[in-house]
């Protein structure tokens, strides 16, 4: 049987490791992606800041899937014929019995006017090493910062850590006082993060935030991003010397460009709990390729639901279980709701930390906490030392 996972990250190492293992010589897997490292993509908030360096998170993937048998090829896809079962990429066609869209985001930058040239982005590592080098001029002339999420993102987690590192670089450069720093963000209330309802985060963000001096606006949507500061929907205009607004995440092109995967409106892949395409039942998506509808009530400004690692991973488990399911005949297939996830996350607060736990990802929940760490950020380290020690031995099976 022929496999083919399109994206070689979170979701798209997890899906073709776990293929082998179960399937062994069974299964040719092929691993498509345009870039041949693994990147520890929660780290780079640390990257501005010299906290770590990019190549500190990131791994060789191709090495890691050659020591596991499976193939890489390292191609950008550009489309999907599922009638051919073919996927058309920049180094030529390639076919499977069975496929797993594992693509991740793309940045919808065109989200709000100014964004891309104007605005800085914490989430790749071109992004990041940018924000490094304005940092260390800004530090000779700061002036004010603004951070936050535009209308409709859904990564707000990211953002909020990036805020609070920001916050305790500043005050470890010894210049907090001189720059005003601003959280802006579409959440309904402070520490919704698109999940809702998790139990005190309201109190313990807002208390953060005060307790840093950071001014927030919530609810709020940006009109225009410019040079020297940040137009808000209702005319307000905060000055800004450093703009980070995590925008939007969409699906990619190759998506589009397949109309008969029926990506939806924002190019994600709709799939059952199974993973399971609902046209094509040797099409598969994990992580964040998958639709998933916010489980809340929208507000007055529009924001979505993350789809962060722990989810990414545990699809993509999902996934390649099931076809191992279909490959053997069995009948059943293993089926659970993004929203019925556990969350389990750590939020970096700047050498503090907030775990964050809940037995569904989305309300009800039968429990969910989330615990300070102001001592330290030392379990968010151990998950990065974990996880990357995982992927360099590739143990996907491992939570
Ligand atoms: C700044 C930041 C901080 C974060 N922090 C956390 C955190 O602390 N905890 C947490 O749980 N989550 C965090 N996340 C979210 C986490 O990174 C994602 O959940 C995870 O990366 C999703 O995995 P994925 O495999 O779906 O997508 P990705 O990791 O984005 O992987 C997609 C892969 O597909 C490849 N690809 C895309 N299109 C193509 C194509 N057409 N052809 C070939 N290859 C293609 C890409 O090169 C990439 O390797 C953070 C995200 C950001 C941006």
């Amino acid at each position: 049987m022929k496999a083919i996972v399109i994206g070689g990250n979170f979701a798209g190492m997890t899906a073709a490791l776990e293929l082998k293992r179960k399937l062994g010589k069974e299964v040719e897997v092929t691993v498509i992606d345009k870039s041949p490292v693994f990147l520890f993509i929660p780290s780079l908030i640390w990257v501005p800041f010299h906290r770590r360096e990019v190549k500190d998170i990131s791994i060789r993937r191709d090495e890691i899937f050659r020591k596991k048998n499976v193939n890489f090829v390292m191609a950008e896809a550009i489309s999907v014929d599922p009638d051919a079962q073919l996927v058309n990429t920049s180094k030529g066609d390639f076919e499977y019995d069975h496929l797993v869209v594992a693509t991740g985001p793309k940045v919808d930058f065109n989200a709000v006017p100014g964004l891309k040239e104007h605005g800085f982005y914490i989430g790749t590592p071109e992004g990041a090493m940018r924000i490094r080098k304005h940092l260390d001029a800004f530090v000779k002339n700061p002036g004010p910062i603004v951070i936050g999420a535009t209308q409709n993102a859904g990564c707000m987690g990211a953002a909020y850590e990036f805020l609070f590192n920001m916050d305790a670089w500043l005050r470890s450069q010894k210049i907090r006082k001189k720059v005003e720093l601003t959280w802006v963000t579409p959440e309904t209330y402070i520490g919704h993060f698109g999940i809702d309802g998790m139990t005190g985060a309201e109190t313990m963000l807002t208390g953060f935030l005060k307790m840093f001096n950071i001014k927030f606006r919530k609810e709020t949507a940006i009109k225009e991003v410019r040079e020297k500061e940040v137009e808000l929907d209702s005319g307000e205009i905060l000055p800004s010397d450093f703009t980070m607004l995590m925008p939007p995440f969409i699906g990619v092109d190759m998506i589009r460009n397949s109309p008969a995967l029926r990506g939806t409106k924002a190019g994600y892949l709709p799939v059952a709990d199974t993973y399971r395409h609902p046209d094509y039942p040797n099409v598969w998506a994990a992580g964040i390729a998958v639709d998933v509808k916010p489980p809340f009530e929208a507000g007055k400004v529009p924001f979505s639901a993350p789809k962060t690692g722990y989810p990414s991973d545990e699809t993509a488990k999902i996934a390649a279980e099931n076809i191992v399911r279909v490959y053997k005949g069995k009948g059943k297939l293993k089926a659970k709701s993004w929203g019925d996830i556990p969350a389990i996350c750590v939020m970096d607060a700047g050498n503090k930390e907030v775990i964050i736990l809940g037995n569904k990802l989305f309300r009800p929940r039968g429990f969910a906490v989330m615990i300070p760490n102001l001592l330290g950020d030392v379990n968010k380290v151990l998950f990065e030392k974990y996880f990357l020690w995982k992927t360099r031995h590739g143990y996907s099976f491992l939570p």
